[in-house]
């Protein structure tokens, strides 16, 4: 541009976007849209083998509670995306669940398998796959817990997810009180 680094400019005088800006934008698009198609990627990965490996797929509805809490804690942690590649960590669900859950419902059209949705509102964390005890409160850091009725130890995901299938077959099997009313 001409301009030595310290030249001093009056009030109200534009310069024009640098090519060196130029770049760094572009280059930041690019990273951007790298994340997007990774996780792109990653979606329908999961997505399509969810639905090859099973005839009958429950899920939660989608719930905004759940959804807030996530985005929370990705702001305060935020690498935690990272974590999608080891597994269905339930926080990494929710921050694409909806995308997720649409995804799983026309590949399983095609492919001829059953969706059940599972209530918003049924407490899949905090109730003992084991007994059926339900916890008054479960803080959404906490990713162990004992039941205090049996004793038995759980991982929060597992526990919850065996909780929605079970109610899933409930609901197959003829069950109306938790079937998601849309
Ligand atoms: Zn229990």
């Amino acid at each position: 541009m001409g301009l030595s680094r310290n030249a001093k400019l009056s009030k109200g005088v534009k310069l024009p976007v640098s090519n060196n800006l130029r770049k760094a934008y572009w280059k930041v698009g690019r990273v951007t849209e790298h994340a997007a198609n990774v996780r792109k990627d990653w979606q329908h990965k999961l997505t399509t083998s969810i639905v090859r490996e099973n005839q009958t797929i429950a899920m939660e509805s989608l719930y905004v509670r759940g959804m807030t809490a996530s985005a929370k804690g990705s702001a305060d942690k935020p690498g935690s995306n990272v974590k999608a590649k080891s597994g269905l960590n339930r926080s990494v669900l929710n921050a694409g669940f909806g995308e997720i859950a649409r995804q799983l419902e026309y590949k399983a059209v095609w492919a001829g398998r059953t969706v059940v949705k599972i209530d918003r509102w049924y407490p899949s964390s905090k109730r003992c796959s084991s007994c059926g005890y339900v916890l008054k409160s479960l803080s959404l850091s906490t990713r162990q817990w004992v039941c205090p009725d049996c004793g038995q130890s759980h991982d929060r995901d597992l526990n919850a997810s065996i909780n929605i299938l079970m109610a899933g077959k409930a609901i197959l099997a003829g069950a109306d009180g938790l079937r998601i009313h849309e």
